[in-house]
Parts: structure tokens; C-alpha cells; sequence
């Protein structure tokens, strides 16, 4: 195993003028990769100063910079920080007076939101290319980095209101990317049709998730398979055009996205005979969703994976195969290799085979914690390093089910909502006495936002206002596209606590 991410990125140059990088209009080759990190890596230094353990915040949509970006600041050292592209100015604010980044490459979308900062901003369509030409043929610069020296950070919504940012040591990245190697090896030695350098990634995810960072763009660089990024929003003829064109192997999708494919229609116009495996993950999908993908999409019939992990775990807890989808429909699997797991009681005993607990992990893969918040980490992250994951689930035969979400998480199209964060900004409005915001089922997203909010008796505040504050304040998935206004204060218990379910009920 690798013992840094700067070690990774040296040894990418052996894979030559292969693809790493394909979007739909450029290609990228490793070496071309491999020169033009050394060359920002070099401005990074010495434009900005940045040196080890300096965050380097990165603001921007998936394009290949992104990518060049987080490997520059390997390349130096530093932290890369993934901050969430469609927060608002405020949540950007947090984000900074957080990690304190000596500099932030956004995009001009997100440097329009953070130019009155203090922050000197690195503007990615403009200034990366200049700084890669200004810096040619720069040699990678040596860096001397811990195995657990802090890597990335990347944010999950906080159950106490503001995002979190989870802080990933290079050990825990580089034991992903051996995962990933012996995976591959594995399939490989199982006659997988397809060489794990000649596998064709889709990267239609937010590269400031684990599932696009830590899971595809980091361990293929290691690997010398290709990442096919898909850009801009996910329009479903665009990235079957892609996939077919490109020739992609292995798809992952959360589930908003796998739902639009079956209700896409015909795909047969499409050319996805290059397809081997499709994988979803990040929120529940049921058995007849996944029944209706193998009818759709017959490769999957033998490929189609399951698998459950959060940020904090860099990657997924447990996959379930084709096979234990089969023998146990709902399953989420069994833990991947390096990974430990048990089902505990609230005070932290491991419960047998069959009975309902919290799924508590321990692996080199967990995080060290969230940043710049002890007490978040403590009790996230407890005894011998296990990490509590809030989620309840049983063991089943080896197998897990998750019988429900940590705390009343709310999942939106793969991205997380926390009600508390939400109701700490409604409840900032002058007008609002209080509210209470709550998951409810969707279709196409899984869940959607659902605001109940009580006015003082006499104020005519409309939904329409209502909505514009929290997009002011909030980014587009966390604002709440149901509302009800009404003067009726909320239930509550004995202790003065929202009773969630009556309020629900109510609805
Ligand atoms: P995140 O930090 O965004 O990765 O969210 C992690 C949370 O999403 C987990 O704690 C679970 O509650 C939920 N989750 C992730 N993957 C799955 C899955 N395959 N099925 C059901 N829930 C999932
Ligand atoms: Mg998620």
C-alpha cells in the first residue's frame, strides 16, 4: 500500500498516454496529467504559498481542474477541502471561517459567491491554464507527508445545524485504493471480461463526494483506468450518449439517477454493449426498483451491487453482490474487506445475529475525525477507534438491512438534508415562531423537503417568501419544496420536544 496520496500521483506517470481524464470534448492522458499537476503544484507554492497542512478549498462543478487541483495540493502536501458546489454564499462562509483555505480555485459561479472574502481565489477557467503554462515543465516537488497526516476534508450535513467537514488521513485514502487494487485483482482472477486498466469509469457524480473522489478519480489514477466525466446538469441523453460513445464499462448512480434511467424510455438507440456493471449506492433503492434496472438494463442482471457507506468511511461499510441481492432481497451485504462490523446496543454492547442495534464500524478507512470539533468527533468516533454510525440495522446470516436512517436524515436525490439545519434558518426569519421540517417520499428524489412552519397570528408571510429566504441562505436540495403555513403551534411532548410523528400525521 502507497503510504501518501503524493506517492500515488508519482507513480501515475507509468501509465503513460493512456486515458485518465475523457469528457466530452477533451482527453487527458496521465503523463499530460502528471505535467500539468506539477506545474500548479509549483504555482500553488509559490503564488500562494502553500505548503504542508495548508488547506486548499476547491468551489466548482466536476471539470477535469477539479481534479488537477485536489492532485496539485497532494502534490505540495497540503489538504484538499471539497466544498459542496451548490451551497449558498453562507454556507461557503462557513465553510471558510471553518477550515481557514490560504487559497480557494473556484469556479465563476462559486468565486461570484465568495469574491468579498478574504481569501485569495484562484479562478479555475481562467487561471489554472495560464498557471500550468507559466509553470511548464516544473518537476513534481518532494513532500514529506505522514500516513496519518490529514488529506481531505469533505463536508456532511450536521444534525446540530452546519456541515461538518470529515477529515480523511492519506492512510485511510490510500487503504481505499488498495480496496479498490485488490478488487480488481480479484474480478480479474474470477475472468471478469474486462482488465481493470481497460475499464471505463462514468463520473456523474459531485467530485466533492466519496463516491466520485475517493472511489473513482483517486484509485484510478493508481490503477490507469479511465474516469468518463460527465459535465453540467445530469441530462439522461447526454450521459447515454456518453457511455455509449466512450465505450464506459462500470456506471454508479445513486438512485435519483438510476430512477431516471427507467423512466427514460428506450435506451435501445443506444449503444451500452461496452457495459459491464452497474452499482448504485448513497440511499435506499428497494427490490422492485432494482428488479425493474436488471429489466432494463440486462447486464445487470449478473453486475448490479448495492453498497452502503457515508463520508465519514471514506467508502462503503458493506456491498451487496448480485448473490446476496438474490438470496436476501433488501440486504445491503456484507462488510468489504478491512472493514469490521457489529450491531450495538445504546450502551455500546455488541448485540447478537438477528436483533436491532446501531451499525458501529471500525477500518483503516474510517476518518479521524470532523475538523476543528472535538466533540463531534468523540461522539462520533468512540472507544478503540469504532465509529458510531447512527444508522440501525441487523445482521442477518452476514448480512446487513438497515431498518433506518440516523437521526431523521433526510436523503434528496443522494444529497443529505438535515432538518435541524433547515429549521435553524426558518426559524432566523422574523415572522417564523417555529417549524418543523421533515423527509416525505418522492418518486424520482427518494425523499423531498417538507417545511411546516408557524406564523405569529396576524402575519400574511406567503410561501413565496418564504422560499426565496431559504434559497438566499440555503443550497437548492436543502430548500423545502412542500410547505404549510399555519398559525397552530406544533405538538410537543412533556419535555418541550417536537413530536415528529404527530407532526407527520398531520400532514
Ligand atoms: P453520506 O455521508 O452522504 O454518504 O450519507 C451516509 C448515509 O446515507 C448513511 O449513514 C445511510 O444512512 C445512508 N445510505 C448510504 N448508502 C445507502 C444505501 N445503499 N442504502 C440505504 N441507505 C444508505
Ligand atoms: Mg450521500
Amino acid at each position: 500500500r502507497a503510504g501518501s496520496l503524493a506517492e500515488i500521483l508519482a507513480g501515475s506517470t507509468a501509465h503513460g498516454d493512456r486515458d485518465y481524464i475523457v469528457t466530452a470534448d477533451r482527453r487527458i492522458s496521465f503523463r499530460e496529467h502528471a505535467e500539468q499537476v506539477a506545474a500548479l503544484a509549483a504555482a500553488l507554492r509559490e503564488e500562494y504559498g502553500v505548503g504542508k497542512g495548508d488547506r486548499v478549498a476547491i468551489a466548482a462543478a466536476n471539470t477535469p481542474e477539479w481534479i488537477l487541483a485536489f492532485w496539485a495540493t497532494m502534490a505540495v502536501g497540503g489538504i484538499a477541502v471539497g466544498f459542496n458546489a451548490w451551497w449558498s454564499a453562507r454556507e461557503l462562509d462557513h465553510g471558510v471561517g471553518l477550515v481557514e483555505p490560504r487559497v480557494i480555485v473556484a469556479d465563476t459561479k462559486r468565486a461570484a459567491l465568495l469574491e468579498n472574502g478574504s481569501v485569495p481565489l484562484l479562478r479555475m477557467e481562467r487561471q489554472v491554464g495560464d498557471l500550468v503554462r507559466r509553470y511548464a515543465g516544473a518537476p513534481l516537488p518532494t513532500v514529506d507527508v505522514a500516513e496519518d497526516d490529514p488529506a481531505i476534508v469533505l463536508f456532511t450535513s450536521g444534525t446540530s445545524g452546519r456541515p461538518k467537514g470529515a477529515v480523511h488521513s492519506h492512510r485511510n485514502v490510500c487503504s481505499v485504493v488498495e480496496y479498490h487494487r485488490m478488487n480488481d485483482a480479484l474480478a480479474a482472477a474470477l475472468s471478469d471480461p474486462v482488465a481493470p486498466q481497460d475499464r471505463r469509469y462514468l463520473l456523474a457524480l459531485p467530485l466533492f463526494h466519496i463516491a466520485s473522489l475517493h472511489n473513482l478519480a483517486v484509485p484510478r489514477l493508481a490503477t490507469g483506468s479511465t474516469v468518463v466525466m460527465h459535465q453540467g446538469a445530469f441530462d439522461m441523453d447526454e450521459v447515454l450518449g456518453l457511455v455509449a460513445r466512450e465505450r464506459v464499462t462500470n456506471w454508479g448512480a445513486v438512485p435519483t439517477q438510476a430512477h431516471r434511467l427507467l423512466e427514460h424510455g428506450d435506451v435501445s438507440k443506444y449503444d451500452l454493449s461496452a457495459l459491464t456493471a452497474f452499482s448504485l449506492a448513497s440511499a435506499p433503492s428497494s427490490t422492485a426498483f432494482k428488479q425493474r434496472l436488471r429489466e432494463k438494463l440486462p447486464f445487470a442482471e449478473k453486475s448490479l451491487v448495492d453498497s452502503y457507506g457515508m463520508t465519514e468511511t471514506c467508502t462503503a461499510l458493506t456491498a451487496a453482490s448480485p448473490a446476496d441481492l438474490a438470496e436476501t432481497p433488501g440486504t445491503l451485504g456484507r462488510p468489504i474487506a478491512g472493514v469490521q462490523l457489529e450491531i450495538r446496543d445504546p450502551l455500546g454492547i455488541p448485540l447478537p445475529d438477528g436483533e436491532e442495534g446501531e451499525v458501529c464500524v471500525r477500518s483503516a478507512y474510517n476518518m479521524l475525525g470532523y475538523w476543528n470539533d472535538p466533540q463531534a468527533t468523540s461522539n462520533t468516533i468512540r472507544e478503540d477507534r469504532w465509529l458510531h454510525t447512527g444508522d440501525i440495522g441487523v445482521v442477518e446470516r452476514g448480512r446487513l438491512r438497515l431498518s433506518s436512517r440516523r437521526s431523521d436524515l433526510i436523503i434528496r436525490g443522494g444529497e443529505n438534508v438535515y432538518p435541524a439545519e433547515v429549521e435553524g434558518v426558518l426559524a432566523e426569519h422574523p415572522e417564523v415562531q417555529e417549524c418543523a421540517v421533515l423527509g416525505v417520499p418522492h418518486a424520482d428524489l427518494g425523499q423531498e423537503v417538507f417545511a411546516v412552519v408557524v406564523t405569529a397570528p396576524g402575519s400574511g408571510l406567503t410561501e413565496e417568501q418564504l422560499r426565496d429566504y431559504a434559497r438566499d441562505q440555503l443550497a437548492y436540495f436543502k430548500v423545502p419544496s412542500q410547505w404549510r403555513i399555519t398559525h397552530d403551534r406544533l405538538p410537543r411532548n412533556a419535555t418541550g420536544k417536537v413530536i415528529r410523528t404527530a407532526v407527520r400525521n398531520d400532514i
